[in-house]
């Protein structure tokens, strides 16, 4: 029997669960917010805060999710393996190494252009009979009793009023529906503002990606489609993102990343238009309430120092899924509170551990101390000559540890 589930938010994590439902064969009604485009040039500009000019390195596992979903090979096309990646610290001896093929697997992952990620999953949304997808709707209330959760919500000037048995919150960061509850968050300001943009370099990339502690922040460089092109994900302290951002400091910009960098990219040639993101921690104190759960950012927002979000959220939708198709297979109940809470016990382990590694790693590179610093440069060089640390560090960035 087919049972009605409603998402609210068809951000990245929303649109990738609906289709991850719909192969379960749960029907599932998607509210979003903002109306999409229609797609009918080949234009791939940002058009949405998830589907913007941001670059995502998918872990091996979400790869492998999309391709049970049958999507790798379209997403594939804006898409670059991560054969080797870098970590080093700017002024500094120490730095480590982790290569594919000594961890003996094909890639650590995949960059992929979430402008390409989020026309994919929304076309392909759309041609799915068991997706209903409303969009342009805002929700603005949301209740609860035994027995179903009922929103209300604005589709411009026409309200709508919903019920499911269960409710799934995957509507980001500031999350109404989370608010609506009444759950509350712990939240942690890291007072950084993530610059994101796409450079050339006069080097090719060689699926090779950096990760650079430098005195301004962590700054990620990734290879993506193109030789010579790279993604750059640089959190600078709150307040001195201007100085980066704006059409007549491309030139500054590029300086200081090649100051950053060294010559290992070679030379910074070009750069796109900067977008900035401030940076929070934001964890929900309870991720089920009812018949309500909460996904994506809205459950947690993390730093995205080690890539790893996205790559959590799609973890959890996965097991989600599968525990509704364990519970659809004893009752008809699809949104039984009990099991909503068992599916949050249990995924609390790979979530906390997720997001302890990147905090730490954010607050352990900031501080510049001396004695700090040589222990962190010991620590990477440690990393280079201890057997056994790289395939754990390895297998847990390709997230197939959960
Ligand atoms: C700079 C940066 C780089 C990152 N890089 C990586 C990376 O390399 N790898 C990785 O794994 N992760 C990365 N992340 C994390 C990743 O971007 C997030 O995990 C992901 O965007 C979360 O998506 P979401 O769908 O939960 O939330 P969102 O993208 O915020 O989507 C929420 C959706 O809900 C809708 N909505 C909100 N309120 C309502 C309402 N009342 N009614 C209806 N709809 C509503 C919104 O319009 C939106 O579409 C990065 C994050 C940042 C900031």
């Amino acid at each position: 029997m087919q049972q009605e589930v409603i998402i609210v938010g068809g951000g990245m994590v929303g649109l990738s669960l609906a289709l991850m439902l719909a192969k379960a064969k749960i029907a599932v009604k998607l509210l979003e917010a903002i109306q999409y485009p229609n797609y009918e040039d080949a234009d791939l500009a940002p058009y949405h805060s998830s589907f913007d000019a941001r670059n995502s390195a998918l872990s091996r596992r979400s790869v492998q999710i999309y391709q049970e979903l049958g999507l790798w090979d379209v997403l594939q096309q804006h898409a670059t393996p991560i054969l080797q990646v870098h970590i080093t610290e700017q002024d500094s001896f120490g730095k480590a190494r982790l290569l594919a093929e000594q961890e003996k697997v094909e890639n650590f992952g995949q960059v992929i252009e979430n402008a390409w990620l989020g026309r994919v999953l929304l076309t392909q949304v759309r041609q799915q009979p068991l997706i209903e997808l409303i969009d342009g709707v805002q929700v603005t209330a949301l209740t609860q009793d035994q027995d179903y959760a009922y929103i209300k919500a604005l589709r411009g000037q026409q309200p709508l009023s919903l019920q499911a048995k269960l409710l799934i919150a995957a509507d980001g960061r500031d999350s109404f529906c989370r608010q609506a509850l009444g759950i509350g968050v712990d939240e942690h300001d890291y007072d950084q503002v993530a610059i994101v943009t796409t450079v050339q370099t006069s080097k090719p990339h060689q699926q090779v990606g950096f990760e650079r502690f430098s005195p301004l922040g962590p700054l990620a460089l990734l290879p993506l489609p193109g030789e010579y092109r790279r993604s750059v994900v640089w959190p600078v302290k709150k307040g001195t993102e201007q100085e980066w951002l704006g059409d007549d400091n491309d030139q500054h910009f590029l300086a200081a990343l090649q100051q950053a960098y060294g010559d290992r990219a070679g030379k910074f040639q070009k750069t796109g238009k900067r977008f900035s993101y401030p940076l929070s921690q934001v964890l929900a104190e309870k991720q089920a309430s009812g018949r309500v759960v909460l996904m994506g950012n809205a459950a947690h927002t993390i730093h995205p120092v080690a890539g790893q979000g996205f790559n959590l959220c799609m973890r959890d939708a996965y097991v989600l899924v599968r525990s509704l198709t364990e519970q659809l297979a004893k009752s008809s109940d699809i949104g039984e509170p009990r099991m909503l809470l068992a599916y949050e016990a249990a995924r609390l382990t790979d979530q906390q551990r997720v997001i302890k590694f990147c905090d730490s790693v954010v607050r352990g590179f900031s501080n510049q101390n001396p004695i700090l610093k040589l222990i962190r440069n010991t620590g990477l060089l440690a990393f280079d000559v201890v057997p056994g640390i790289k395939p754990l560090i390895a297998n847990y960035a390709m997230g197939l540890k959960a």
